[in-house]
């Protein structure tokens, strides 16, 4: 049970992803004369492919940082984010 739940979870969150990634992408080529702007996008769209490879490789949800779980609500939310959100937190204090 728990392994399907997961299954769609993922699934739901390779779509947000993969939509995340086009509308990003037509940003992209409207943004083709303000380079800052192409600058912040190309990051996100880079977010955005390694949150999709690391749902293909099953690393998808774990903190980089302490290599637990992530939050669903934080993933649900922005699956782009790598870590926790206590390991974020810790980030933005120090
Ligand atoms: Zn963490």
């Amino acid at each position: 049970m728990l392994a399907l739940a997961e299954d769609r979870f993922l699934t739901d969150c390779r779509k947000q992803l993969i939509t995340l990634h086009e509308i990003l992408m037509q940003e992209l080529s409207r943004a083709v004369q303000d380079q800052k702007s192409q600058t912040g996008l190309l990051v996100e769209i880079r977010q955005c492919e390694e949150a999709i490879k690391r749902i293909d490789n099953g690393h998808f949800g774990r903190c980089k940082v302490c290599s637990e779980a992530i939050e669903l609500n934080r993933l649900k939310a922005e699956p782009t984010v790598t870590t926790c959100l206590s390991c974020a937190a810790d980030r933005h204090n120090s």
